[in-house]
């Protein structure tokens, strides 16, 4: 592996961090994704978790599944840049693999929730905060339900924990943008958009 501070010829000075936040059935993953896929130089932060692998989740692409003990073993050398807790699971962001890539001008992706949000903030303010909106709130509880994979209880608790966490990220005061997501493609397409204005945004700021 090159160290992080050998510069090769194809490191730029473009790098940015992006995080992509928003409640459980907005379509975040979705659009993560299609920003990955659209932005060249996108690359996805592979978060670590103590939460169960589902049928649809891959070791490696959505997430490292770790145990208890190694999450809290990176956790004591200060490998995470971030850590939440979220239904009493344990979720964290390897900070190396993060500094190297925005080092490299890369566009790194954490797609995490507002306490991880805010904590990336407080230590790099430059981060570049987006956060999916459903069109309304009506149409949040339809698509939990849509999604078929819960209980209507358990559909109404992630219901109520999503509007805390809406609420939260219009309070705090760590977003940039706030994006709605009527329709898939037309929510991707902004987001692509926003983050190459920004991006071009710092570019003429670095060169005068
Ligand atoms: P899920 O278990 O459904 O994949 O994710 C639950 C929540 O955890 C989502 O809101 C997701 O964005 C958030 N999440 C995933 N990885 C991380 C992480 O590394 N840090 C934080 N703070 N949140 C994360």
């Amino acid at each position: 592996m090159n160290s992080p501070d050998k510069r090769l010829p194809t490191d730029t000075d473009d790098g940015m961090l992006l995080i992509i936040s928003g409640p459980s059935g907005v379509g975040k993953t979705t659009i993560t994704r299609g920003v990955e896929r659209s932005i060249a130089d996108a690359v996805f932060s592979v978060s670590w978790t103590t939460r169960g692998r589902t049928p649809a989740d891959v070791e490696g692409v959505d997430y490292h599944f770790v145990t208890d003990d190694e999450f809290e073993a990176m956790k004591a050398r200060s490998g995470f840049l971030e850590t939440a807790g979220i239904y009493g699971k344990k979720y964290g962001t390897p900070r190396d693999w993060v500094v190297e890539q925005i080092k490299r001008g890369r566009l790194v992706i954490l797609e995490i929730d507002v306490q991880g949000a805010i904590q990336v903030k407080g230590q790099m303010p430059e981060a570049f905060a987006m956060f999916v909106l459903p069109p309304t709130e009506e149409e949040l509880l339809s698509r939990l339900r849509d999604r078929k994979r819960e209980d209507e209880d358990h559909i109404q608790k992630r219901f109520a924990a999503a509007r805390k966490e809406i609420s939260a990220a219009r309070t705090c005061g760590v977003y940039d943008v706030f994006i709605v997501n009527g329709t898939l493609e037309t929510a991707i397409g902004e987001a692509v958009e926003q983050v190459r204005a920004e991006r071009q945004r710092r570019r003429s700021a670095r060169r005068p």
